[in-house]
């Protein structure tokens, strides 16, 4: 008997606990449950506790070498989600099921290697597509001023023409938004033009860039539209600890918000990397 008054006591409970769940939720016409944003939840939460593992521990290989996690990456993929969302919630899963779903691959709400992959092929995709190397007559030379090295030569400060006024534009929008003093280095232009001989030279002095370093063959920098801009840290170092600095100033996050509306799509293995694509 006493086992009993107990185990109803139990019931009780249990049925007061799923009522006062029940009784904050938004009274709905239409009774489909998984729109209901607690079975988001509840659908999602295991997505999301594989995603924090993930988002750290995750291996994947680019420009043949091996990658950890996709942290570094957090910024570009919540913009490609079109979500606020911190990648650790139930939330952002749902958000990366639904970008799953209209990529036409399986819609879980993980961010695996599969997803990860098909997030870089559509950022890579994104980007110049004629990579035909500028004639003299579109380019030109920039003030020593806009760069973050200004005693560069005169042979290396070129842009091509249409991607250089674009620059000044977003940058003054930049240095409006983030109220960068004019003497700031953030969003000076490292590197812009770079002919074939001078890559080639660059190659040669550094030959274990590898492919995800320096662009043998058809950099985007013989178009003269790519610009690598100072956003923090060691302004063009690729490793992971260097880029993690970089991908958290306010400089590079402003970028990832603001460059398009300038005509502008990353690299997203190289924050300072950019290219005019317009
Ligand atoms: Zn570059």
């Amino acid at each position: 008997m006493r086992n009993l008054k107990l185990q109803i006591g139990v019931i009780v409970t249990a049925l007061a606990v799923v009522a006062s769940a029940q009784s904050p939720r938004p009274v709905r016409k239409t009774s489909a449950v998984s729109t209901s944003p607690a079975a988001t939840t509840s659908a999602f939460a295991a997505a999301a506790t594989t995603n924090v593992t993930l988002r750290n521990d995750l291996t994947w290989i680019f420009g043949g070498k091996q990658q950890r996690g996709w942290y570094l990456y957090d910024l570009l993929i919540g913009k490609t989600l079109d979500t606020k969302q911190e990648p650790i919630t139930t939330n952002f899963a749902a958000s990366v099921a639904s970008w799953q779903k209209r990529r036409g691959i399986r819609a879980d709400g993980v961010l695996d290697q599969d997803a990860l992959m098909a997030m870089v092929s559509q950022w890579q995709g994104n980007r110049l597509k004629n990579r035909a190397a500028a004639t003299p007559d579109q380019l030109l030379t920039a003030p020593p001023s806009d760069f973050y090295d200004p005693s560069r030569a005169e042979e290396l400060r070129q842009v091509e023409r249409s991607t250089y006024a674009a620059y000044k534009e977003m940058l003054a929008a930049a240095i409006d938004d983030l109220k960068l003093a004019r003497t700031s280095s953030y969003l000076k232009i490292i590197s812009s033009y770079r002919s074939r001989e001078y890559q080639e030279d660059l190659r040669r002095k550094s030959p274990n860039a590898g492919s995800a370093g320096l662009a043998v063959n058809n950099s985007p920098h013989f178009t003269g539209r790519a610009l690598d801009l100072y956003v923090g840290g060691d302004p063009v170092d690729t490793k992971d600890a260097n880029r993690a600095i970089q991908v958290n100033t306010p400089a590079y996050r402003w970028l990832v918000q603001n460059a398009e509306r300038f005509g502008f799509r990353p690299y997203f293995y190289e924050p300072w990397h950019w290219e005019y694509v317009k």
